[in-house]
């Protein structure tokens, strides 16, 4: 028994990918809660610095329990190597510094997290990293954005909190005519909705906190290679030590051996863990966030204070067909809607008892937030337009409880509108 076949289907590789038997026969990765790994001679350790001998050195850099679940969402991605971090955010800057440097110029989705967007366009801006933002439902915008200096391209799959739902691989055609990376945040879909190395994404970012440890006991973010990008090119002469040495894995080596390194945002070995068990049942509790958020959707659009709502698995969603071609008819557990003002938003959530306040989402919990005075309170006016922010919008994470029990806690609430 070695390491499990590739042609595994999905739902098998979210327990199984990527796996080999540990020697002790227990059917978990190890919760190897050690700093450093020890060597009996100094030969032994040369040999695992040079890379000429697989070996863990220092958790930095890797450790036991965090390869498991980097083996495992590689796998489920179908990617060739991932790496894992602390959380989400760390995903991202990692793997964003590891593809750019100083003059160099990201082209972005402007519907993003609001840390990928402080990210983008307060703190790279200081490192001389530059961000042109372009609206993801608009082709040409994305073509027209490209210049000399581009050397990323950056996209959330499903945006949050606007909701819109850009065409992957649409984008990375583009990206592919122009020889420039396209980096995709999948946090909101997960894997479960679509495999974006299918789509044509080149590098995919997930925050697993939500939706990939699923039960909110743990930060941590993931960095998956799909090995498709060309680095030996003239726009990337920094890869070229890495092409070189490295090939088709040079992404990942940059990642590891450089950026992440350094930067050391470096994953606990519980929280990896922790995270490697919610990935296990991650299909059952999406099959159930879906099915839970298209019944809320459904009873919120037909209730007579609601003014609006927005996910995309209503007919009425501008991105209603994308999302049902690329996600193969599901459409994740994120919904949004509008209620006559902020007054009204406010009582609405104070009218709530199950569903909880708070600045998260993919929880088994039901969660809700007022994006507009809480993570998005600092964005000015025109930010807030350009991301979809509006005083009366109230964001829903559906969760996995008893829909009927959603929809009584939510119809009450609306009572006290
Ligand atoms: C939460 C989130 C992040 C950041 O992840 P953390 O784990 O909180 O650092 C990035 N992108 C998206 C889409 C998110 O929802």
């Amino acid at each position: 028994m070695g390491v499990v076949d590739g042609k595994l289907r999905f739902d098998t590789k979210l327990i199984h990918g990527g796996s080999s038997r540990d020697a002790s026969g227990a059917t978990k990765t190890p919760i190897v809660q050690a700093s450093a790994f020890a060597y009996n001679t100094a030969e032994e350790l040369e040999d695992v610095f040079r890379g000429r001998a697989v070996g863990q050195v220092y958790t930095r850099i890797g450790n036991p329990t965090l390869e498991g679940l980097e083996k495992r969402l590689a796998a489920v991605e179908d990617g060739i190597a991932a790496v894992i971090t602390s959380s989400g955010m760390s995903a991202i800057t990692t793997a964003v510094m590891a593809v750019v440097r100083s003059g160099d110029e990201i082209l972005s989705s402007s519907s993003l997290f609001g840390g990928t967007y402080s990210l983008f366009h307060d703190t790279l801006s200081n490192y001389g990293i530059t961000t042109s933002f372009f609206d993801p439902v608009d082709l040409w915008a994305l073509e027209a954005g490209i210049n000399e200096r581009t050397r990323l391209i950056f996209v959330e799959t499903i945006g949050n909190p606007k909701m819109d739902v850009p065409d992957i691989a649409a984008f990375s055609a583009v990206a592919k005519k122009h020889g420039i990376p396209l980096m995709v945040d999948a946090t909101v879909s997960t894997p479960y909705l679509a495999r974006m190395r299918e789509l044509g994404a080149d590098i995919i970012v997930h925050s697993t906190s939500k939706y990939i440890n699923g039960t909110a006991n743990s930060i941590g973010g993931a960095i998956i290679d799909a090995g498709s990008f060309n680095w030996n090119s003239a726009l990337f002469p920094h890869f070229e030590p890495f092409y070189k040495k490295y090939r088709n894995f040079a992404f990942t080596a940059r990642v590891r051996k450089l950026i992440h390194k350094d930067f050391g945002a470096c994953a606990a070995p519980l929280n990896a863990f922790l995270s490697g068990e919610g990935l296990e049942t991650l299909s059952l509790r999406m099959e159930r966030h879906c099915s839970n958020a298209m019944k809320l959707a459904s009873f919120l659009h037909a209730h007579p204070k609601v003014a609006w709502v927005n996910y995309p698995g209503l007919a009425d969603s501008p991105f209603h067909n994308v999302a049902r071609r690329q996600f193969n008819g599901r459409f994740g557990g994120l919904l949004t809607f509008g209620l006559a003002d902020r007054a009204a938003a406010f009582r609405f959530i104070n009218g709530l008892t199950l569903a909880k306040n708070l600045a998260n989402i993919g929880d088994t919990k039901t969660l809700v937030i007022h994006p507009a005075s809480t993570i998005c309170a600092d964005y000015t006016p025109e930010v807030k337009a350009l991301m979809g922010v509006s005083e009366e919008l109230v964001r829903v994470s559906v969760g996995i409880e008893a829909p009927e029990d959603i929809q009584d806690d939510f119809a009450t609430a609306l009572e006290q509108v």
